[in-house]
Protein backbone atom coordinates (compact mmCIF):
# COMPACT_ATOMS: atom_id res chain seq x y z
CA UNK A 1 0.00 0.00 0.00
CA UNK A 2 1.32 3.63 -0.77
CA UNK A 3 2.35 5.90 1.67
CA UNK A 4 1.57 8.58 -0.03
CA UNK A 5 -1.37 11.28 0.26
CA UNK A 6 -3.52 11.53 -2.94
CA UNK A 7 -6.33 13.64 -3.91
CA UNK A 8 -9.99 12.02 -4.62
CA UNK A 9 -12.75 13.99 -5.60
CA UNK A 10 -11.52 16.62 -4.36
CA UNK A 11 -10.82 15.21 -1.18
CA UNK A 12 -7.55 14.16 0.84
CA UNK A 13 -6.77 10.83 1.43
CA UNK A 14 -3.84 10.18 3.86
CA UNK A 15 -2.94 6.89 4.36
CA UNK A 16 -2.56 5.70 8.18
CA UNK A 17 0.86 5.03 7.82
CA UNK A 18 1.95 8.19 5.53
CA UNK A 19 5.66 9.42 4.77
CA UNK A 20 5.58 13.44 5.05
CA UNK A 21 8.79 15.22 3.78
CA UNK A 22 10.38 17.77 5.80
CA UNK A 23 13.10 20.79 5.87
CA UNK A 24 14.88 20.44 8.94
CA UNK A 25 15.63 24.50 8.31
CA UNK A 26 18.84 26.49 8.85
CA UNK A 27 19.77 28.24 12.30
CA UNK A 28 17.36 27.33 15.12
CA UNK A 29 15.72 24.66 12.65
CA UNK A 30 17.89 22.40 13.73
CA UNK A 31 17.05 22.63 17.17
CA UNK A 32 12.93 22.91 16.85
CA UNK A 33 12.38 20.11 14.30
CA UNK A 34 13.36 17.42 16.16
CA UNK A 35 11.54 18.47 19.12
CA UNK A 36 8.43 19.05 17.05
CA UNK A 37 8.32 15.85 15.45
CA UNK A 38 9.12 13.92 19.04
CA UNK A 39 5.78 15.31 20.02
CA UNK A 40 4.01 15.17 17.02
CA UNK A 41 4.91 11.22 16.61
CA UNK A 42 4.00 11.04 20.76
CA UNK A 43 0.65 12.73 20.42
CA UNK A 44 -0.20 10.52 16.94
CA UNK A 45 1.11 7.00 19.11
CA UNK A 46 -1.50 8.52 21.98
CA UNK A 47 -4.49 9.47 19.76
CA UNK A 48 -4.02 6.48 17.66
CA UNK A 49 -2.50 3.62 19.87
CA UNK A 50 -0.37 2.33 16.85
CA UNK A 51 -2.98 2.60 14.53
CA UNK A 52 -1.57 5.99 12.45
CA UNK A 53 1.82 6.92 12.20
CA UNK A 54 4.16 9.27 10.06
CA UNK A 55 7.50 8.36 8.66
CA UNK A 56 9.07 11.56 8.51
CA UNK A 57 11.40 12.13 5.12
CA UNK A 58 13.85 14.86 5.38
CA UNK A 59 14.17 16.90 1.97
CA UNK A 60 17.34 19.53 1.90
CA UNK A 61 16.71 23.24 1.17
CA UNK A 62 18.42 26.59 2.21
CA UNK A 63 22.39 26.26 4.22
CA UNK A 64 22.68 22.43 4.38
CA UNK A 65 21.11 22.24 0.77
CA UNK A 66 23.55 24.38 -0.51
CA UNK A 67 26.59 22.94 1.96
CA UNK A 68 25.64 19.11 0.87
CA UNK A 69 24.95 19.47 -3.06
CA UNK A 70 25.97 23.59 -4.21
CA UNK A 71 22.05 24.16 -4.44
CA UNK A 72 20.03 26.43 -2.77
CA UNK A 73 16.61 24.12 -3.45
CA UNK A 74 17.43 21.01 -5.09
CA UNK A 75 15.14 19.53 -7.52
CA UNK A 76 14.52 16.47 -5.54
CA UNK A 77 13.06 18.72 -2.86
CA UNK A 78 10.17 20.76 -5.38
CA UNK A 79 9.87 16.81 -6.67
CA UNK A 80 9.68 15.43 -3.26
CA UNK A 81 6.66 18.02 -2.15
CA UNK A 82 5.23 17.66 -5.60
CA UNK A 83 4.68 13.63 -5.09
CA UNK A 84 3.81 13.73 -1.14
CA UNK A 85 1.36 16.81 -1.68
CA UNK A 86 2.04 17.84 2.13
CA UNK A 87 5.47 18.66 4.04
CA UNK A 88 7.04 20.74 6.58
CA UNK A 89 9.66 23.30 6.61
CA UNK A 90 11.90 25.08 9.08
CA UNK A 91 13.03 28.46 8.34
CA UNK A 92 15.46 28.73 5.47
CA UNK A 93 18.22 31.58 5.10
CA UNK A 94 17.80 33.56 2.18
CA UNK A 95 20.91 33.11 -0.06
CA UNK A 96 22.69 36.74 -0.84
CA UNK A 97 23.47 37.31 -4.61
CA UNK A 98 22.23 34.39 -7.26
CA UNK A 99 18.87 33.66 -8.92
CA UNK A 100 16.87 32.77 -5.86
CA UNK A 101 15.08 35.81 -4.36
CA UNK A 102 13.54 33.91 -1.43
CA UNK A 103 13.35 30.23 -1.09
CA UNK A 104 9.63 30.31 0.50
CA UNK A 105 8.67 32.41 -2.90
CA UNK A 106 10.37 29.58 -4.70
CA UNK A 107 8.50 26.65 -2.92
CA UNK A 108 4.93 28.63 -3.52
CA UNK A 109 5.54 29.25 -6.97
CA UNK A 110 6.57 26.26 -8.08
CA UNK A 111 3.48 24.38 -5.93
CA UNK A 112 1.05 27.66 -6.76
CA UNK A 113 -0.01 27.25 -2.84
CA UNK A 114 -2.09 30.20 -3.30
CA UNK A 115 -3.21 30.64 0.43
CA UNK A 116 -1.46 31.62 3.33
CA UNK A 117 -3.57 30.69 5.51
CA UNK A 118 -2.52 31.85 9.67
CA UNK A 119 -5.05 31.19 12.20
CA UNK A 120 -4.14 33.86 15.14
CA UNK A 121 -5.67 32.51 19.06
CA UNK A 122 -4.92 33.58 21.97
CA UNK A 123 -3.25 31.21 24.95
CA UNK A 124 -4.25 31.71 28.39
CA UNK A 125 -1.11 32.78 30.03
CA UNK A 126 0.48 34.43 27.39
CA UNK A 127 1.42 38.12 27.97
CA UNK A 128 -0.19 40.19 25.03
CA UNK A 129 -0.35 43.84 24.87
CA UNK A 130 -4.38 44.45 24.67
CA UNK A 131 -6.71 44.14 27.68
CA UNK A 132 -9.17 41.32 26.03
CA UNK A 133 -6.72 38.62 23.73
CA UNK A 134 -9.44 36.30 24.31
CA UNK A 135 -11.52 37.41 22.46
CA UNK A 136 -9.05 37.18 18.82
CA UNK A 137 -10.04 34.34 17.33
CA UNK A 138 -9.04 34.73 13.43
CA UNK A 139 -8.57 32.54 10.36
CA UNK A 140 -6.13 34.84 7.80
CA UNK A 141 -6.66 33.69 4.13
CA UNK A 142 -3.95 35.92 2.86
CA UNK A 143 -3.67 35.74 -1.46
CA UNK A 144 -0.56 34.65 -1.92
CA UNK A 145 0.70 35.14 -5.81
CA UNK A 146 -0.32 38.19 -6.77
CA UNK A 147 -0.49 41.64 -6.06
CA UNK A 148 2.44 44.53 -5.67
CA UNK A 149 4.08 41.19 -4.28
CA UNK A 150 4.55 39.28 -7.62
CA UNK A 151 7.62 40.89 -7.89
CA UNK A 152 7.21 43.28 -11.28
CA UNK A 153 8.84 46.20 -10.58
CA UNK A 154 11.56 48.65 -11.98
CA UNK A 155 14.05 50.42 -10.17
CA UNK A 156 14.88 54.09 -10.51
CA UNK A 157 16.99 55.09 -13.19
CA UNK A 158 17.40 51.92 -15.70
CA UNK A 159 16.66 51.75 -18.72
CA UNK A 160 13.61 49.75 -17.93
CA UNK A 161 12.01 51.84 -15.52
CA UNK A 162 12.22 55.06 -18.41
CA UNK A 163 10.64 52.64 -20.73
CA UNK A 164 7.89 51.60 -18.73
CA UNK A 165 7.64 55.37 -17.87
CA UNK A 166 7.56 56.09 -21.74
CA UNK A 167 4.83 53.64 -22.36
CA UNK A 168 3.05 55.06 -19.47
CA UNK A 169 2.97 58.21 -21.01
CA UNK A 170 2.76 58.11 -24.60
CA UNK A 171 0.75 55.61 -24.97
CA UNK A 172 -1.67 54.84 -21.87
CA UNK A 173 -1.48 59.02 -21.90
CA UNK A 174 -0.69 58.70 -18.11
CA UNK A 175 0.77 62.53 -16.69
CA UNK A 176 0.18 61.91 -12.76
CA UNK A 177 3.57 60.31 -11.98
CA UNK A 178 4.94 63.34 -9.80
CA UNK A 179 8.43 62.29 -10.45
CA UNK A 180 8.75 60.56 -13.47
CA UNK A 181 12.91 60.68 -13.84
CA UNK A 182 13.64 59.30 -10.09
CA UNK A 183 10.26 56.87 -9.42
CA UNK A 184 10.80 53.53 -9.22
CA UNK A 185 7.93 51.36 -10.58
CA UNK A 186 5.97 48.78 -9.69
CA UNK A 187 3.20 46.46 -10.91
CA UNK A 188 -0.21 44.94 -9.18
CA UNK A 189 -2.11 42.94 -10.65
CA UNK A 190 -4.99 41.01 -8.98
CA UNK A 191 -6.97 38.80 -11.05
CA UNK A 192 -10.74 37.62 -10.63
CA UNK A 193 -9.80 33.73 -10.63
CA UNK A 194 -7.23 34.26 -8.23
CA UNK A 195 -9.07 36.52 -6.27
CA UNK A 196 -11.84 34.03 -6.96
CA UNK A 197 -10.24 30.78 -5.84
CA UNK A 198 -8.86 32.51 -2.52
CA UNK A 199 -12.00 33.83 -1.27
CA UNK A 200 -13.54 30.34 -2.38
CA UNK A 201 -11.54 28.41 0.33
CA UNK A 202 -11.76 31.15 2.66
CA UNK A 203 -15.26 30.12 2.62
CA UNK A 204 -15.04 26.82 2.47
CA UNK A 205 -12.72 26.98 5.56
CA UNK A 206 -15.82 28.70 7.67
CA UNK A 207 -18.13 26.08 6.48
CA UNK A 208 -16.41 23.11 7.39
CA UNK A 209 -15.17 25.01 10.92
CA UNK A 210 -18.45 26.25 11.81
CA UNK A 211 -17.44 29.89 11.58
CA UNK A 212 -19.63 32.79 11.69
CA UNK A 213 -18.46 35.10 9.05
CA UNK A 214 -15.94 35.60 6.31
CA UNK A 215 -14.63 39.81 5.86
CA UNK A 216 -12.98 40.69 2.36
CA UNK A 217 -10.16 43.51 3.76
CA UNK A 218 -9.25 45.79 1.47
CA UNK A 219 -8.68 49.01 -0.13
CA UNK A 220 -11.29 49.35 -2.84
CA UNK A 221 -12.19 53.01 -2.11
CA UNK A 222 -8.95 53.58 -3.24
CA UNK A 223 -7.77 51.18 -5.87
CA UNK A 224 -10.97 51.09 -7.96
CA UNK A 225 -10.20 48.20 -9.87
CA UNK A 226 -7.47 46.09 -8.31
CA UNK A 227 -8.52 46.01 -4.33
CA UNK A 228 -12.24 47.50 -5.72
CA UNK A 229 -12.42 44.21 -8.03
CA UNK A 230 -11.38 42.14 -5.11
CA UNK A 231 -13.96 42.84 -2.81
CA UNK A 232 -16.83 42.80 -5.85
CA UNK A 233 -15.35 39.43 -7.29
CA UNK A 234 -15.16 38.08 -3.35
CA UNK A 235 -19.02 38.83 -2.80
CA UNK A 236 -19.57 37.17 -6.54
CA UNK A 237 -18.07 34.33 -5.82
CA UNK A 238 -20.46 34.08 -2.44
CA UNK A 239 -23.83 34.85 -4.13
CA UNK A 240 -23.01 32.54 -6.92
CA UNK A 241 -21.05 29.31 -5.74
CA UNK A 242 -22.19 29.47 -1.88
CA UNK A 243 -25.93 31.15 -2.33
CA UNK A 244 -27.40 28.73 0.08
CA UNK A 245 -24.97 28.73 2.37
CA UNK A 246 -23.77 32.81 2.69
CA UNK A 247 -25.51 35.88 3.50
CA UNK A 248 -23.64 38.58 2.11
CA UNK A 249 -23.22 41.97 3.08
CA UNK A 250 -24.71 43.27 -0.85
CA UNK A 251 -27.61 41.60 0.35
CA UNK A 252 -28.01 43.25 3.18
CA UNK A 253 -27.63 46.92 1.56
CA UNK A 254 -29.87 45.86 -1.50
CA UNK A 255 -32.84 44.73 1.06
CA UNK A 256 -32.54 47.96 3.25
CA UNK A 257 -32.80 49.82 -0.30
CA UNK A 258 -35.95 48.29 -1.21
CA UNK A 259 -37.47 47.38 2.24
CA UNK A 260 -35.78 49.79 4.54
CA UNK A 261 -33.43 49.13 7.43
CA UNK A 262 -35.32 47.09 9.32
CA UNK A 263 -36.15 44.52 7.11
CA UNK A 264 -32.43 44.24 6.50
CA UNK A 265 -31.60 44.19 9.81
CA UNK A 266 -34.20 41.17 9.83
CA UNK A 267 -32.98 39.32 7.23
CA UNK A 268 -28.72 39.10 8.84
CA UNK A 269 -30.52 38.01 12.07
CA UNK A 270 -32.44 35.26 10.69
CA UNK A 271 -29.13 33.91 8.25
CA UNK A 272 -27.07 34.17 11.63
CA UNK A 273 -29.82 31.90 13.15
CA UNK A 274 -29.95 29.67 10.24
CA UNK A 275 -26.49 28.95 10.34
CA UNK A 276 -25.22 30.93 7.14
CA UNK A 277 -22.10 32.19 7.38
CA UNK A 278 -22.13 36.21 6.77
CA UNK A 279 -19.89 37.79 3.95
CA UNK A 280 -18.91 41.41 4.71
CA UNK A 281 -16.33 43.25 3.69
CA UNK A 282 -13.95 46.05 5.63
CA UNK A 283 -12.04 48.95 4.29
CA UNK A 284 -7.85 47.79 5.15
CA UNK A 285 -7.16 51.17 7.71
CA UNK A 286 -10.51 50.55 9.55
CA UNK A 287 -10.38 46.77 9.94
CA UNK A 288 -7.09 47.46 11.55
CA UNK A 289 -9.02 49.67 14.10
CA UNK A 290 -11.39 47.23 14.98
CA UNK A 291 -9.30 44.51 15.29
CA UNK A 292 -8.24 46.48 18.02
CA UNK A 293 -11.55 47.50 19.26
CA UNK A 294 -13.82 44.94 18.18
CA UNK A 295 -12.24 41.66 17.40
CA UNK A 296 -14.98 39.58 18.17
CA UNK A 297 -16.77 40.73 15.21
CA UNK A 298 -14.39 38.83 12.91
CA UNK A 299 -13.37 35.54 12.26
CA UNK A 300 -12.17 34.58 8.85
CA UNK A 301 -10.35 36.99 6.70
CA UNK A 302 -9.63 36.83 2.94
CA UNK A 303 -7.38 39.61 1.83
CA UNK A 304 -4.51 40.41 -0.71
CA UNK A 305 -0.77 39.79 -0.52
CA UNK A 306 0.21 43.01 0.58
CA UNK A 307 -2.69 43.78 3.36
CA UNK A 308 -2.16 39.96 4.56
CA UNK A 309 1.30 40.68 5.64
CA UNK A 310 0.41 43.48 7.73
CA UNK A 311 -2.59 42.19 8.85
CA UNK A 312 -1.31 38.74 10.34
CA UNK A 313 2.17 40.22 11.82
CA UNK A 314 -0.54 42.58 13.74
CA UNK A 315 -3.30 39.87 15.04
CA UNK A 316 -0.31 38.05 16.01
CA UNK A 317 1.00 40.60 18.45
CA UNK A 318 -2.41 40.91 19.80
CA UNK A 319 -1.86 37.54 21.05
CA UNK A 320 1.43 37.92 22.14
CA UNK A 321 2.49 35.13 20.08
CA UNK A 322 4.38 36.72 17.08
CA UNK A 323 6.85 34.18 17.81
CA UNK A 324 4.81 31.19 18.02
CA UNK A 325 2.47 32.19 14.84
CA UNK A 326 1.59 29.18 12.73
CA UNK A 327 1.33 29.27 9.18
CA UNK A 328 1.11 27.23 6.03
CA UNK A 329 1.14 27.82 2.03
CA UNK A 330 -2.14 25.61 0.47
CA UNK A 331 -3.28 24.89 -3.01
CA UNK A 332 -7.01 23.87 -1.94
CA UNK A 333 -7.30 22.13 -5.38
CA UNK A 334 -4.19 19.77 -6.14
CA UNK A 335 -4.13 19.47 -2.07
CA UNK A 336 -0.31 20.65 -1.63
CA UNK A 337 0.70 22.26 0.90
CA UNK A 338 4.02 23.53 3.05
CA UNK A 339 3.25 24.16 7.01
CA UNK A 340 5.78 26.03 8.19
CA UNK A 341 7.55 27.97 10.85
CA UNK A 342 6.92 31.44 10.16
CA UNK A 343 10.37 33.37 11.98
CA UNK A 344 13.19 33.25 10.64
CA UNK A 345 16.47 30.94 11.40
CA UNK A 346 16.96 33.13 14.25
CA UNK A 347 21.24 33.42 13.90
CA UNK A 348 21.49 34.82 17.44
CA UNK A 349 20.28 32.10 19.16
CA UNK A 350 20.58 29.36 17.17
CA UNK A 351 22.45 26.54 19.08
CA UNK A 352 21.68 27.53 23.14
CA UNK A 353 18.54 25.50 22.96
CA UNK A 354 16.52 28.74 24.32
CA UNK A 355 14.26 28.60 21.02
CA UNK A 356 10.38 28.51 20.88
CA UNK A 357 9.55 25.62 18.90
CA UNK A 358 5.90 26.94 18.87
CA UNK A 359 5.69 28.23 15.67
CA UNK A 360 6.78 25.04 14.09
CA UNK A 361 4.60 22.80 16.51
CA UNK A 362 1.49 24.64 16.05
CA UNK A 363 2.37 24.81 12.23
CA UNK A 364 1.81 20.78 12.68
CA UNK A 365 -1.25 21.04 14.73
CA UNK A 366 -2.71 22.69 11.36
CA UNK A 367 -1.11 19.89 9.12
CA UNK A 368 -2.63 16.92 11.32
CA UNK A 369 -5.81 18.78 11.26
CA UNK A 370 -5.08 19.60 7.30
CA UNK A 371 -4.97 15.80 7.50
CA UNK A 372 -7.80 15.43 9.37
CA UNK A 373 -6.08 13.54 12.41
CA UNK A 374 -7.98 16.10 14.61
CA UNK A 375 -7.60 14.21 17.89
CA UNK A 376 -3.89 14.11 17.95
CA UNK A 377 -3.90 17.90 16.55
CA UNK A 378 -6.27 18.45 19.84
CA UNK A 379 -3.84 16.83 22.27
CA UNK A 380 -0.93 19.01 21.35
CA UNK A 381 -2.88 22.34 21.82
CA UNK A 382 -4.39 21.07 25.10
CA UNK A 383 -0.75 20.19 26.50
CA UNK A 384 0.23 23.30 25.01
CA UNK A 385 -2.84 25.07 27.16
CA UNK A 386 -1.78 23.64 30.03
CA UNK A 387 1.90 24.47 30.05
CA UNK A 388 1.23 28.20 29.17
CA UNK A 389 -1.60 28.62 31.99
CA UNK A 390 1.29 27.53 34.80
CA UNK A 391 3.69 30.00 33.21
CA UNK A 392 6.31 26.77 31.79
CA UNK A 393 7.45 28.35 28.80
CA UNK A 394 10.62 29.44 26.41
CA UNK A 395 13.02 32.21 27.65
CA UNK A 396 10.99 34.23 25.00
CA UNK A 397 7.42 34.08 26.70
CA UNK A 398 8.21 33.33 30.39
CA UNK A 399 10.10 36.26 31.15
CA UNK A 400 7.10 38.41 30.58
CA UNK A 401 4.83 36.10 32.54
CA UNK A 402 3.89 36.79 36.09
CA UNK A 403 4.47 33.11 36.99
CA UNK A 404 6.81 32.54 34.32
CA UNK A 405 9.28 29.78 34.58
CA UNK A 406 11.69 29.45 31.61
CA UNK A 407 12.74 26.12 30.16
CA UNK A 408 14.99 25.06 27.32
CA UNK A 409 14.22 23.90 24.00
CA UNK A 410 14.39 20.08 24.70
CA UNK A 411 13.03 20.24 28.51
CA UNK A 412 9.89 22.06 27.23
CA UNK A 413 9.46 20.07 24.37
CA UNK A 414 9.79 17.27 27.18
CA UNK A 415 7.42 18.99 29.59
CA UNK A 416 4.78 19.03 26.16
CA UNK A 417 4.87 15.05 26.36
CA UNK A 418 4.30 14.67 29.58
CA UNK A 419 1.33 16.86 29.01
CA UNK A 420 0.20 15.23 26.16
P1 LIG B 1 14.25 36.07 12.80
O1 LIG B 1 12.81 35.74 12.86
O2 LIG B 1 15.18 34.96 12.51
O3 LIG B 1 14.67 36.75 14.19
C1 LIG B 1 14.13 37.98 14.68
C2 LIG B 1 14.27 38.01 16.22
O4 LIG B 1 13.30 37.12 16.80
C3 LIG B 1 15.62 37.52 16.73
O5 LIG B 1 15.96 38.28 17.88
C4 LIG B 1 15.38 36.07 17.12
O6 LIG B 1 16.25 35.62 18.13
C5 LIG B 1 13.92 36.12 17.59
N1 LIG B 1 13.23 34.84 17.31
C6 LIG B 1 12.80 34.37 16.11
N2 LIG B 1 12.22 33.18 16.25
C7 LIG B 1 12.27 32.88 17.54
C8 LIG B 1 11.80 31.76 18.31
N3 LIG B 1 11.18 30.73 17.71
N4 LIG B 1 12.03 31.75 19.63
C9 LIG B 1 12.65 32.77 20.24
N5 LIG B 1 13.09 33.87 19.58
C10 LIG B 1 12.90 33.92 18.25
O7 LIG B 1 14.43 37.22 11.69
P2 LIG B 1 15.76 37.82 11.05
O8 LIG B 1 16.83 37.90 12.10
O9 LIG B 1 15.31 39.04 10.37
O10 LIG B 1 16.19 36.77 9.93
C11 LIG B 1 17.23 35.79 10.06
C12 LIG B 1 17.29 34.95 8.79
O11 LIG B 1 16.06 34.24 8.61
C13 LIG B 1 17.49 35.72 7.48
O12 LIG B 1 18.32 34.96 6.61
C14 LIG B 1 16.09 35.81 6.92
O13 LIG B 1 16.08 35.98 5.52
C15 LIG B 1 15.54 34.46 7.32
N6 LIG B 1 14.06 34.42 7.40
C16 LIG B 1 13.46 33.25 7.02
C17 LIG B 1 12.09 33.11 7.15
C18 LIG B 1 11.47 31.81 6.69
O14 LIG B 1 12.15 30.91 6.29
N7 LIG B 1 10.15 31.68 6.81
C19 LIG B 1 11.32 34.14 7.70
C20 LIG B 1 11.96 35.32 8.12
C21 LIG B 1 13.34 35.43 7.98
Amino acid sequence: MSNKMYMQDGKLVVPDHVVIPFIEGDGVGAEITPVCQKIVNTAVELAYVGKRRIEWKEVLAGGKAFEQTGEWLPEATLEAFKEYLVGIKGPLTTPVGGGIRSLNVALRQTLDLYVCLRPVRWFKGVVSPVKEPHKVNMHIFRENTEDIYAGIEWEQGTPEAQKFYAFLRDEMGVTKVRFPETSSFGVKPVSKEGTQRLVRAAIEYALQHGLPSVTLVHKGNIMKFTEGGFKRWGYEVAETEFKDQTFTMNEYDRLKKELGEESAKAAVAKAINDGKVVVKDCIADAFLQNTLLIPEEYSVIATLNLNGDYVSDQLAAMVGGIGIAPGANINYKSGHAIFEATHGTAPNIAGKNVVNPCSLLLSSVMMLEYMGWKEAAQLIVNALEKAFSKGEATHDLARFMPNGHALGTNEFGQKIISLL
